[in-house]
């Protein structure tokens, strides 16, 4: 993991940050600088509040897949969201829907847990037509961020989550390989697409398909790698009279 700092232990799990990651609330607070250093520094603990509900949801996919007997490794943080690496099991599609959909699920219960918190001031501000104040409107904005972050992970783009679970599906009918393959196409698709709206609309947008792009190809490389290891010879080891070689033993 290049380019990455420890940021300790969650449950056991390493948590680490990328170095790129700390360029977004530097951004932010430049970006929001002319509104006052309060709105800029506000901002800064937005982006924090959101990254906080990123690690919640990496965290769900790690403990979910460690109920499943699977090892989560690292969670990392980028700027352009989280990754979980965990142990793949490619003959396990049903485990793998069940790992992939708890992360979009935590962040719509994590909307639904600040709605209960702010929802009641928030109704009476809307009723009597004022202005939401500024705690109100922090806890209106993550609601919006979380619900989503859930619509946007659920996207069927191999490696996002909706990719997973779209690939699962694709593997309970076809095999992991062809299931890996097609998802992985259609994750290029979805990439490109995103590039290309990205570089007219938004920066971000390229940016995570740029991301989608390359992990797409990891997920194939990885399919291919896990399938040939599964299809090995049961018995590897060499026949005795060959490595029976003495001392003075002299290769022909
Ligand atoms: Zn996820």
């Amino acid at each position: 993991m290049k380019w990455s700092i420890s940021a300790g232990r969650i449950f056991g799990i390493k948590l680490r940050i990328h170095l790129t990651f700390f360029l977004l609330p530097l951004f932010v607070f430049f970006s929001d600088i002319k509104e006052g250093f309060g709105q800029a520094g506000l901002s800064v603990l937005f982006v924090c509040a959101i990254f906080a509900c990123v690690v919640i949801h990496e965290l769900s996919h790690s403990l979910v897949a460690r109920r499943f007997g699977r090892e989560p490794k690292s969670i990392m943080l980028l700027p352009i969201g989280g990754v979980a690496t965990i142990d793949m099991m490619p003959n396990k599609p049903l485990q793998e829907i069940v790992i992939s959909i708890v992360g979009p699920a935590t962040n719509i219960v994590i909307a639904i847990l600040l709605a209960l918190v702010g929802g009641s001031s928030m109704a009476v501000a809307l009723k009597n037509h004022s202005n939401l104040t500024a705690s109100e409107m922090f806890i209106f904005d993550l609601i919006a961020a979380n619900i989503m972050l859930a619509i946007f992970n659920l996207i069927p783009a191999l490696p996002m989550d909706g990719g997973r679970v779209f690939r699962s599906i694709l593997a309970l009918k076809f095999g992991f390989l062809r299931a890996t393959l097609w998802a992985v196409t259609i994750g290029k698709a979805i990439a490109v697409l995103f590039v290309v709206l990205g570089f007219f609309y938004n920066p971000w947008l390229a940016l995570i398909g740029l991301f989608i792009f390359s992990g797409a190809n990891s997920e194939k490389q990885q399919a291919i790698y896990l399938t040939m290891l599964a299809q090995r010879p049961p018995d590897l080891t060499i026949p005795p009279e060959y490595i029976n070689l003495g001392q003075d033993d002299r290769l022909p």
